[in-house]
């Protein structure tokens, strides 16, 4: 596999199209040139190549998760209650899409839906509430997991859209549970936002997901099996958004990606996929992380409906 990964290191580096995501300033400062790939067996096996220990943050990579925090918080049916799981077919900061009679966001993967579910979390103070994501990512990952405190202050001070997104949540009266605030909410979905990882933790990430909800080198459980089903399937439909469709009929792999540049892919009960590169396409999705992703499916028959 090694070999694979240096190879498509090397047979990608060259493509230098997209841009940097620079709605976040601080995110305007990684390095264009970064790139890494990662393969982490549900056995426990890891395979890297390029910067894979280069640090970024989660972004849009930690929905799913979190997602599946509040699944154990409140069952599959309260949550969907709140929050749906329909794709849109829109881009990830949409802020028109609430359903129409329900008024609930579509999906939890795009913000709208992601902030809702951020805001559902139990615990009795907003710090308590964080403790608990960075527990869970620590899980996941097989070590404590820290916030980029830069990143966090970036996007507070400018993620106008995400605030009003909240605001018109607040509105119809599906942010959250009863007395959590617009600020609180917004502030731990930045600060879940912000939380560094690298491309060799994100694949163990996924390898956990692939592995039933068992982190492969720890043993130890990152979130009940009965709800992986529910992440991974709302990744398959909702997580490359307006991408979703193209992806699922090219790469046939639940996926995620960040606009820090990560991307991942996970094959249920063999692997997680990770890719790292901070150039993106229109959407919002990694140029190379997605030329990479789609070429290991073809290569190793990943798609999930290959004959
Ligand atoms: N924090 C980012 C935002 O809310 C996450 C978006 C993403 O990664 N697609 O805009």
């Amino acid at each position: 596999m090694k070999p694979v990964l240096d190879e498509l290191i090397g047979r990608y580096r060259p493509v230098t199209e997209g841009s940097l995501a620079a709605y976040i300033p601080e995110l305007a400062r990684a390095n264009p040139a970064d790139f890494a790939i990662a393969v982490a067996t549900t056995d426990g096996e890891v395979h890297e190549a390029g910067d894979s220990v280069r640090e970024f943050t989660l972004q849009s990579l930690s929905k799913p998760f979190v997602y599946g925090l509040t699944l154990e918080d409140h069952g599959r049916e309260r949550l969907r209650a709140q929050v749906g799981v329909e794709p849109t077919g829109d881009a990830f900061n949409s802020i028109i899409e609430l359903e129409r009679h329900s008024h609930r966001p579509y999906n939890p993967m795009i913000n709208s839906g992601a902030i809702a579910v951020t805001s559902l979390l139990k615990g009795d103070t907003a710090g308590g509430k964080f403790e608990r994501i960075l527990e869970l990512f620590a899980r996941y990952v097989g070590k404590p997991v820290r916030v980029d405190e830069q990143v966090f202050a970036s996007e507070r001070a400018t993620g106008h859209r995400n605030r009003a997104i909240a605001h018109l949540l607040r509105n119809f009266g599906v942010l959250g549970e009863e007395g959590v605030g617009i600020d609180e909410a917004l502030d731990l979905y930045f600060r879940q936002c912000s939380i560094l990882t690298n491309t060799r933790d994100l694949a163990l990430m996924g390898a956990t997901l692939a592995n039933g909800g068992v982190q492969p080198l720890t043993r130890e459980r990152a979130i009940a099996r009965e709800y992986v089903r529910d992440l991974l399937s709302l990744m398959f439909s909702c997580g490359m958004y307006d991408a979703a469709g193209e992806w699922a009929y090219t790469v046939g792999l639940p996926a995620k990606s960040g606009v820090s540049g990560g991307i991942l892919a996970v094959v249920p009960g063999r692997m997680g996929i990770a890719v790292y590169s901070p150039l993106l396409d229109s959407r919002g999705h990694s140029v190379r992380g997605t030329a990479v992703c789609r070429e290991l499916s073809e290569r190793f028959r990943l798609h999930a409906f290959e004959a």
